[in-house]
């Protein structure tokens, strides 16, 4: 029996030829791919992905600009979950939706690299929040059409690792998307509250009743689709639904100054003067 390191090496070697045969660019950089076992993507520019630093919304995790927001109060909340309370009990999101996992995600979700979801899957895992208590895990449905067009479900391929992970099942029956509807983030919000109105179905029911739910889903948005989601399984009678997703979109507020200053350094342009 080989040594995992020596695995590993042999592993990364067979990678390097297959390469060299058919070579392959890292997505975020250019670089052409070695050894690297993220595919599409060099070592490098996989490590500069990092969870958020700043405080977060006690709720939902949506960052607060201000460092300072939960120093006496941990257990603030944000604006939005104050004022209108989310039918989840908590939704955590582990990364700020940024280059280089943008990319990664992009081209997992649209471009048909699911061998991503590994390495997605592992980050997802490498972030989780310690204690999760759920009894089973509910990746957020695709609408058949949607679902015929990209082939997968990449909730699903998502929560199927962590489900081995938290030794927890996965559903991908229970709750079923039955409504098409147009992209959430071109909406406004009382469209997007409409766009999905009755846009879910909870299938046989009792098997869910009083269990703890964790939704999964890629990236956070508005946080309306988890919602609704959860709303629907709260009332066909489930416990408390928790909400996990990779990524999470920012405001630029909260955009680490890198990714400025990788801006500032393309030339300039005459446009305007
Ligand atoms: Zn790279
Ligand atoms: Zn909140």
């Amino acid at each position: 029996m080989l040594r995992e390191d020596t695995q590993d090496r042999l592993i990364g070697w067979c990678r390097q030829a297959i390469r060299f045969v058919l070579p392959v660019d890292c997505i975020a950089c250019g670089h052409s791919l070695g050894t690297d076992p993220v595919p599409f993507f060099c070592t490098a520019c996989w490590h500069t992905i990092r969870p958020l630093q700043q405080p977060v919304c006690a709720r939902c995790d949506q960052p607060f600009v201000s460092p300072a927001a939960t120093t006496y109060t941990p257990n603030h909340q944000c604006q939005d979950c104050i004022e209108r309370p989310p039918d989840f009990e908590r939704a955590w999101t582990l990364f700020p939706y940024l280059p280089p996992l943008r990319e990664a995600i992009c081209s997992f979700k649209y471009r048909g690299k699911h061998t991503l979801a590994q390495p997605l899957a592992h980050l997802m895992i490498s972030a989780l929040p310690s204690g999760i208590d759920v009894d089973v895990i509910i990746p957020v449905p695709l609408h058949p059409a949607r679902l015929r067009a990209r082939e997968f479900n990449q909730s699903l391929l998502l929560a199927d690792q962590l489900s081995r992970h938290l030794a927890r099942p996965v559903s991908a029956t229970h709750l079923a998307r039955i409504a098409a509807t147009d992209p959430q983030t071109t909406l406004p919000r009382q469209a997007r509250l409409r766009n999905l109105r009755k846009a879910f179905e909870i299938r046989r029911p009792q098997d869910l009743a009083e269990k703890r739910i964790l939704l999964v889903d890629d990236v956070f948005t508005t946080g309306t689709t988890l919602n609704e989601c959860a709303k629907t399984l709260r009332s066909a009678g489930t416990g408390p639904v928790f909400a996990l997703t990779l990524a999470r979109t920012v405001d630029t507020a909260l955009v680490p100054d890198r990714f400025y200053a990788k801006q500032a350094a393309q030339p300039l342009t005459t446009m305007g003067i």
